[in-house]
């Protein structure tokens, strides 16, 4: 039992902490067990039972992991504002049983050639729609979730973040369990049987959460039920009409996860592409962000509370680019994987998604590790700054994908990649993350000024939606022909993560020239 535990010492605990916890970790778990479940399958699935090519496969990996990061800003504000958390998290989790489900109506496969195949018009407009389903239910239960943990815990209580930890743990447990099984079942028994299966553990979690929420203690209730109930629109009260809105936006989203555009004879402008509407939406968003915060600047803020600041917003602009070379493991990695790779080890054929589950593996082993490297650094004061750590992270990542360059440049015999080099190159781009995930959360409730950590939380994860959103575009690199043989597709992915190898790197390096001036602005004033 824990020593220190004011305010709800003793009352509803479990193992030293309150039992809300436990409601909000397998609730998150079973979250995550069917987010990533789902994103190990849907490349694969979009291009070989639909018959996508690889670049539109990748961009709408990118669109959609896009828009479920973003979503949770509007997600929070309405929890915050009106829904309070425990409802926001319930109705969330009813749209993203009905979008697994969803997804698990897969039509008939798409015959001809990929990238040029008769599809299942009507089964590819059920999975955009499903697709919208799952990220308007992320955006109402991804932010909430987490906030409800925050609120278990009183202010100075100490077990705070050890309580996040555990939280932590939750979210990969999930990732790692799905990807195993959810991976297995949809590539190996059907790719609905999957699909199907993240819809029903997803509504198990749901329904776990909704018979624990005594346990919640009524931290997560709405601000103000009455207003709740005032009928404002058309006989329907505030709460009905916000999840009509929901459904409304999920409309939305189905449109814009298939709407790109075309520049015409602007196009070279834009490398000769067509643009998603989500990417064009993005670059509005990301620029109304600089704008928010440079106006913030200027609004009476001390010397050194604006050096904290400059350098938070310079450490979350980096992020995306770290999110956008790590969401890799979910287009090109997983390509490799399935189209290049000997998967067998201990007498195992594991599948492609399957190799997503080393992620969540490696989170888990390291995360302890961390927990006891960072005070022991402290002590001997080699402790790397926010920025040190974040210029790290982008090495490692660069790193890894050296890895795996070097093995597609190296096959074995069988002209294939053995598995154990995707297996180091996880373990390296997971050492990566532990520098930066984790940390990036505490830089910003540590480096903000209190008015806006809010917003500053919001932009953390805008900024990972961004960086889904430049995996996407950056895997259409990858684009392997339906027709190419397995040597000329390892070329193909020795090039592209060569290069991913050397922005990874070069962007390192410069945050490690950047970082002393930036520990200059923080420490001056
Ligand atoms: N892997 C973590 C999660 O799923 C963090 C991801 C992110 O911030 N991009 O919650």
């Amino acid at each position: 039992m824990s020593t220190a535990a004011p305010a709800l010492s003793g009352q509803d605990e479990f193992l030293g902490h309150p039992k809300g916890l436990y409601v909000c970790f397998l609730t998150e778990m079973w979250e995550r067990f069917a987010f990533y479940g789902m994103k190990a399958l849907l490349f694969l699935y979009l291009t070989k039972h639909h018959l996508f090519s690889d670049t539109d496969g990748y961009l709408l990996l990118g669109t959609y992991a896009g828009l479920a990061y973003a979503l949770p800003l509007l997600g929070g504000i309405l929890a915050d504002k009106y829904l309070g958390m425990r409802k926001a998290v319930v109705y969330g989790g009813i749209l993203l049983v009905l979008g697994q489900l969803g997804m698990a109506y897969t039509g008939h496969a798409a015959s001809g050639i990929q990238g040029d195949g008769q599809q299942d018009g009507f089964a590819v407009q059920v999975m955009y729609a499903a697709l919208a389903l799952i990220a308007v239910g992320v955006g109402f239960l991804k932010p909430n979730i987490s906030t409800i943990v925050g609120r278990l815990y009183a202010d100075k209580d100490p077990r705070r973040d050890s309580g996040f930890t555990i939280f932590y743990m939750g979210i990969n447990i999930g990732a790692f369990i799905s990807s195993l099984i959810v991976a297995y079942i949809g590539e190996k028994i059907g790719w609905g049987y999957g699909f199907g299966l993240a819809g029903v553990m997803m509504a198990l979690g749901l329904v776990q959460f909704v018979l624990g929420r005594k346990h919640l203690l009524g931290k997560a209730d709405p601000a103000d039920a009455a207003a709740l109930r005032v009928p404002v629109f058309a006989g329907l009260n505030r709460e009905w009409l916000i999840y009509l809105s929901g459904l409304v936006l999920a409309a939305v989203v189905w449109l814009v996860l298939q709407t790109r555009i075309d520049f015409g004879p602007l196009s070279s402008l834009v490398g000769g592409h067509e643009v998603t509407l989500t990417e064009l939406v993005a670059v509005v968003l990301g620029a109304a962000v600089y704008i928010w915060f440079i106006r913030l600047m200027f609004s009476g803020i001390s010397p050194a509370e604006k050096g904290r600041m400059i350098m938070l917003m310079v450490l979350i602009t980096v992020s995306a680019l770290f999110w956008g070379l790590y969401e890799q493991t979910y287009g090109p990695w997983v390509a490799m994987a399935d189209r290049a790779m000997d998967r067998t080890t201990f007498g195992i054929e594991w599948t492609a998604g399957q190799t997503t589950a080393f992620g969540a593996l490696f989170v888990i082993a390291f995360s302890p590790l961390f927990a006891w490297l960072w005070p022991r650094l402290d002590k001997v004061r080699l402790n790397p700054s926010y920025p040190g750590k974040f210029a790290w992270a982008l090495v490692l990542c660069g790193l890894a994908f050296a890895v795996l360059a070097y093995a597609a440049a190296n096959p074995g015999s069988s002209g294939m990649v053995s598995l154990w080099w995707m297996v180091l190159a996880y373990a390296v781009l997971v050492l990566g993350e532990m520098a930066l995930s984790p940390v990036g959360l505490s830089a910003v409730t540590s480096l903000s000024i209190p008015r806006a950590v809010g917003m500053m939380m919001g932009a953390w994860f805008l900024f990972s939606a961004f960086g889904e959103i430049i995996a996407g575009r950056m895997g259409t690199w990858a684009q392997v022909p339906p027709e190419a043989s397995m040597a000329e597709a390892l070329a193909v992915y020795g090039s592209v993560f060569t290069k991913m190898m050397w922005i990874g790197l070069a962007a390192g390096v410069l945050l490690f020239l950047l970082t002393p001036l930036l520990k200059r602005l923080t420490r001056e004033g």
